[in-house]
């Protein structure tokens, strides 16, 4: 059957409204415009602005499409939002930093308590149970006085530790340098520094696992290769080929890095000119052990949606095969909050994209646990049933800023100290 436009192809993009369909010269400017039924949008007008309710809206082909398009005017209306809150039980319960750390920058939750990072460059190893403190390391990294931010983010000190804690990392979001530090020890294992080409973009790319019974660091060298070393050794492992002889894979400027929950497949936080954020998801276990020769069709790699002018976003894995990111849309200027679950499956040796779930409302950071996701934002802390996409509940005066996962906490770091708030209460 026949399109509207009068073609017999299949619809494509977003419904338009009869006079952007109709325009007879130059393309008409449009709204997205979110219709209040789930996530559904659609294009329109500003004739129709007023009356975007009833405005008269279908699909036409991908020919018909692309020669509408205008520029944007904004977005309209906002998806849905399911609310199916309930009290969230459990109290948000404050733990005082140790007096001996002054400041803390940052801090990094292990299987063994925190490591935080002081803004004197003490690194302290903190046991929260006993209330135990002790230094572990001095870090001499610092942002340089003379940075100017990029699109209002400032280069900023930032902590990574290792699952049990046995290694840390400080490194300058949107910046070039950092180190790699064995607390054992308090020695630099491996001085960090990337080639600095359009590294204010991105938080500086970084990420602990482990595989083959040792800890490895993968970390950001040039504006397109992630190295994967040995945090004891520094010895190098492996790394994305400068060039990918298999795909276009090779192009992306590396952002923050996203390992799954248990550590087989990591997500980078990507763009490509011109410029497109695109986040991409690629097999830990295979390239790891096979080395920069793994990087062939067949190793698991996903590529998500691409959004114009749009990266450094909410990106949180549910388990190993459902990744969700933040932000419903494809262009930066017409981005709304929200979620989108995909699933990456394989299938026939070929890796298989799913979108699986997506809905609005989640905003700021996002934290999964126990196959919830939870969004932190200036509204506090809300609960989300992924599947659904229902809110679940509202806790407005927490703002976590970490994910302990050893105790099952989310961990808002604050002036007067942690605030703990135990995921377990959000299961029903
Ligand atoms: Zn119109
Ligand atoms: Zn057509």
């Amino acid at each position: 059957m026949a399109l509207i436009c009068g073609h017999d192809a299949p619809a494509y993009g977003l419904p338009l409204c009869e006079h952007i369909r109709t325009a007879a010269t130059d393309p008409l400017d449009h709204y997205v415009h979110y219709t209040g039924r789930g996530v559904e949008r659609q294009r329109i007008c500003a004739l129709c602005r007023n009356e975007a309710a009833t405005a008269v809206v279908a699909a036409v082909c991908e020919t018909c499409f692309d020669a509408t398009e205008g520029s944007s005017l904004g977005v309209l209306g906002r998806p849905q939002t399911l609310d199916a809150s309930r009290p969230v039980r459990g109290m948000v319960e404050t733990t005082q930093l140790p007096a001996e750390a002054g400041p803390v920058l940052d801090i990094a939750p292990t299987e063994h308590g925190f490591v935080l990072l002081c803004d004197d460059g003490r690194i302290l190893r903190w046991d929260t149970d006993s209330g135990t403190c002790t230094e572990a390391a001095r870090s001499t990294v610092r942002v340089p006085a003379d940075t100017k931010p990029w699109c209002g983010r400032e280069q900023a000190l930032r902590l990574h530790a290792s699952r049990d804690g046995a290694f840390a990392a400080v490194v300058i979001d949107y910046g070039r340098t950092g180190e790699v530090i064995d607390l054992s020890t308090g020695a630099v294992t491996i001085p960090l520094e990337n080639d600095g080409y359009y590294s204010s973009t991105v938080p500086f790319s970084l990420a602990f696992t482990e595989h083959a019974g040792r800890t490895v660091v993968l970390y950001r060298t040039e504006w397109r290769i992630i190295e994967a070393a040995d945090a004891a050794t520094g010895a190098a492992l492996t790394r994305i080929p400068m060039a990918d002889p298999h795909s276009d894979w090779s192009g992306y400027f590396h952002g923050a890095l996203h390992p799954s929950p248990a550590g087989t497949r990591i997500a980078s936080d990507a763009w490509w000119w011109h410029p497109v954020g695109q986040t991409f998801v690629w097999t830990l276990d295979r390239w790891l052990t096979d080395g920069e020769s793994a990087w062939t069709e067949d190793t698991g790699r996903w590529q998500l949606p691409a959004c114009d002018y749009y990266w450094n976003r909410p990106v949180v894995w549910l388990d190993e095969d459902r990744l969700v990111l933040g932000g419903l849309g494809d262009d930066e200027e017409e981005l709304v909050p929200g979620a989108r679950v995909f699933l990456l499956g394989r299938g026939q040796g070929e890796s298989v994209l799913k979108e699986v779930a997506a809905f609005g409302g989640p905003d700021g950071h996002f934290f999964a646990a126990d196959g919830l996701l939870f969004s932190s934002s200036q509204a506090g802390l809300e609960i989300w049933d992924p599947a659904g996409g229902a809110r679940l509940g509202t806790l407005a005066d927490f703002r976590p800023t970490h994910h302990d996962r050893t105790r099952g906490e989310l961990v808002e770091l604050s002036a007067i100290g942690l605030r703990r708030w135990s995921t377990t209460h959000a299961a029903r």
